[in-house]
């Protein structure tokens, strides 16, 4: 494999270094070098030009020249095109020339959600809302395409072929513990007066559910904890994230001021890894973070290093720099409420670069590509196409060899409500994402 010089004006550059540094991650054996020149002698070396500006899109388009290097106008590179929208960092798709690094930075570093000012009422950069959502299919990593084009155009060029280096591990699911139970631990007064009111009002589903866990006959709803463990999923391949504290109503009915709940945590972390699901308004203050996170490391005994935002509630750059700052290594909530997919175009883990520091940080974003309440509440798919619109999502990373993290909530097993009809997605979920991934190894 010859090493790919990048003739570059920009070898400074962050925004570059950071770029090169994915597209290397991507496959084996790919070794970047930066250099001012090309030179005539070495054999075992291809050239990139690339002088171009990530700092004021649009670039030009990638320059490729010379008998070693690439020669690929935009009329051939078969991709869209990225164009300025007045003086912002915003680009719009269609019509100018395409810039490789430009529009892998752009969707890697988020930059569309650092100038916009629409946001839901959660303070949530929608799907709906992204440049993405005008041009694209929601299920396409985009930047793993175009990292691919640019791939075969080498091979095409040089002769030889750049292969996809699998992620360590090809998938993993993250169940979000908003409310550790929906009965336990209330006060009984209160679950009979939910009982004599869902009578009242003719809920029945929901009264006979409340009149079987009253009489003993029937578990907590949420406590679907020993279920779970009958997947007998591998220790680090599933995630409890946990609500640790109450700032606001979204949070609920929080337990962790109960002993159970410390034991029902401790339980879980010994059979899989916990991290930390913050309060609703935890970007009051980065303390308020730091004392739910120690109040799971105490309970745990271990030191939490992953999260995810209770409601997907991610501004950037805010939200990154307090989970830095809490020593969060490891953020899972990089994905759309209102799409399934992926948000920064990769299923590949990736580092976050912070667009007004200038910066590659050290926390790694797992990118999500589906959540449950996505599927049935903004999709509103049935059970059949839900499982349907999962598999078309693991069959994109298991294309691009990266990381399927699918989001899940121990309250979603509660068929009484409105997960009536649900009862049997996510065991198809867990089979397809068994059968595609396990046929990916081999
Ligand atoms: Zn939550």
């Amino acid at each position: 494999m010859p090493k790919v010089i990048i003739i570059t004006d920009k070898a400074n550059s962050s925004r570059l270094k950071f770029v090169v540094g994915f597209i290397e991650s991507c496959f084996d054996e790919l070794v970047f070098e930066f250099a001012e020149k090309t030179s005539d002698n070495n054999i075992n070396e291809v050239f990139v030009v690339y002088h171009n500006n990530l700092d004021h899109f649009p670039s030009q388009s990638i320059v490729w020249n010379q008998t070693k290097v690439l020669d690929l106008t935009p009329e051939r590179w078969p991709l869209p095109s990225l164009q300025q929208v007045g003086d912002s960092q915003i680009l719009r798709f269609g019509g100018g020339q395409f810039d490789l690094p430009a529009a892998v930075f752009w969707m890697l570093a988020r930059v569309e959600e650092y100038t916009s000012i629409i946001k839901d009422q959660h303070g949530r950069f929608l799907w709906s809302n992204s440049l993405l959502s005008r041009e694209w299919k929601p299920v396409k990593p985009l930047v793993d395409e175009w990292v691919d084009e640019w791939a075969n155009a080498m091979a095409l060029k040089f002769g030889f072929k750049l292969s996809r280096k699998p992620e360590q591990k090809s998938w993993s699911v993250g169940i979000d513990i908003d409310n550790a139970w929906k009965y336990r631990g209330k006060a009984s007064w209160k679950i009979f007066a939910g009982f004599f009111r869902d009578f009242l009002i003719l809920r029945m589903k929901k009264w006979v559910q409340r009149l079987f866990y009253l009489t003993g006959s029937s578990k907590d709803p949420y406590d679907v904890y020993s279920d779970i463990k009958q997947w007998n999923f591998e220790y680090n391949r599933l995630i409890y994230f946990v609500l640790a504290g109450k700032t606001n109503k979204y949070d609920g009915p929080v337990y962790s001021t109960l002993e159970q709940f410390d034991t029902l945590i401790k339980t879980l972390s010994e059979q899989h890894l916990v991290g930390v699901h913050p309060s609703y308004d935890y970007l009051e203050s980065n303390e308020l973070l730091k004392a739910q996170i120690n109040k799971l490391a105490s309970i745990t005994r271990s030191k939490i290093i992953s999260n995810r935002f209770h409601y997907l509630r991610l501004k950037l750059p805010d939200s990154y720099r307090f989970l830095e700052g809490a020593g969060i290594e490891r953020d899972y909530s990089m994905g759309f409420a209102d799409q399934i997919g992926f948000r920064t175009g990769t299923c590949r883990i990736h580092k976050w670069y912070d667009v007004r520091q200038e910066r590659v940080s050290e926390l790694w974003i797992i990118p999500f590509c589906l959540m449950d309440r996505t599927l049935k509440d903004y999709l509103k798919l049935d059970p059949g196409e839900a499982i349907d619109t999962a598999t078309l999502a693991f069959e994109q990373v298991k294309k691009f060899k990266g990381h399927a993290h699918i989001i899940w909530h121990n309250s979603s097993f509660d068929w009484a409500e409105d997960w009536n009809g649900w009862e049997y997605v996510f065991r198809e979920i867990m089979v397809k994402m068994q059968m595609i991934f396990e046929e990916s190894r081999s």
